[in-house]
């Protein structure tokens, strides 16, 4: 492993959620409204009905079976403990008042600035010594920096003006990246609607999947070696024996949401979730319920920003309805 590769996967270890720092704050600041992800409706800045004693999660066991699957793959990248312990330590949200108000709001920038971090160390390996890289290693220290900004700096800040600005530079290393790959095997590669679509062993090396709805797809035995699943939908999306390994800015959270088994490979930071299944090439295409994950509150999916919102935010329009 190169010493670049190694640092890549060391940052990343560092945008790890770590609950039992967290004042369970993503159970607290984040909305979230009754779906197949959640059993119910809750508003932002009310404790989830529940959370219990020492930021504790009644059913933390059994999140998916109790129809809790978005906390199940939500990831904070490890903005919850940055939160709680050091940008504003001695806060306590149960305090209630425009303490906890800021607290949250510094727990929403936090959160988008560790993701940030997360695709960069993507787009520093993918840039390599590429024209982009010093851009990507400039755009990191300046994000890297802005992490161990007061809370009074992390309230006022743009953020989102900051992650479009990110975004743009992913996709021009994406777009680099990609382009010196051979070209794939003529399936349909612009994001969009591509529910239910079967990849079934496709050749999708550099596919530009952005923000595409993969969500219940068979990429089962796919090659998605260099494509930009950047946001990406892909719940319940049949990964089995797809190689998932050298995607680029693929998240924890989005394999979380995935279905796959030991055979799908996986970049070298993202761990192997739980409830995927032992690989069975006879079973590829037949779906079956899926077990509970390890069910904590650090490991969730899209709480307030549902993935229209998202792609509508970052210029990818949503095609069709929910
Ligand atoms: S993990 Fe989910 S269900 Fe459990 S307390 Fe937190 S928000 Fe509520």
């Amino acid at each position: 492993m190169t010493t670049r590769r190694a640092d890549e996967l060391e940052l990343k270890e560092s945008l790890r959620a770590d609950c039992t720092r967290c004042a369970a704050l993503c159970c607290v600041a984040l909305a979230f409204r009754a779906s197949e992800e959640f059993a119910a409706d809750k508003l932002p800045g009310i404790a989830c009905p529940n959370l219990v004693e020492g930021h504790a999660c009644a059913i933390h066991g059994r999140l998916r079976t109790a129809g809790y699957r978005g906390c199940a793959t939500f990831d904070c990248f490890g903005a919850g403990q940055q939160v709680s312990v050091h940008t504003c330590a001695g806060v306590r949200w149960e305090d209630g008042g425009a303490g906890a108000a800021n607290m949250f709001v510094v727990f929403d920038a936090m959160r988008r600035l560790k993701e940030l971090l997360w695709h960069l160390a993507d787009a520093a390996e993918a840039a390599g010594t590429g024209p982009l890289r010093a851009t990507v290693d400039e755009t990191r220290h300046v994000v890297q920096a802005l992490v161990w900004e007061e809370a009074a700096t992390l309230e006022h800040l743009d953020v989102l003006a900051l992650q479009q600005q990110v975004l743009a530079l992913l996709g021009e290393v994406s777009s680099a990246h990609r382009g010196q790959l051979p070209a794939c095997s003529g399936l349909p590669l612009a994001a969009g609607d591509l529910r239910q679509a079967d990849f079934t062993g496709a050749n999708l090396r550099g596919a530009d999947l952005r923000y595409a709805r993969l969500a219940t797809a068979v990429l089962a035995g796919a090659d998605l070696t260099g494509a930009d699943l950047f946001g990406a939908d892909l719940r319940d999306a049949d990964v089995r024996g797809a190689q998932l390994a050298g995607s680029l800015y693929l998240t924890q959270l989005q394999a979380e949401a995935a279905d796959g088994d030991e055979a799908t490979t996986l970049p070298g930071a993202i761990r192997r979730p739980a409830h995927w299944r032992t690989a069975d090439p006879a079973d590829r295409g037949q779906r079956s319920p899926r077990g509970d994950g390890d069910g904590s509150p650090g490991d969730a999916f899209l709480f307030e920003d549902s993935w229209e919102d998202a792609a509508g935010r970052f210029g990818r329009e949503p095609e069709g309805g929910g």
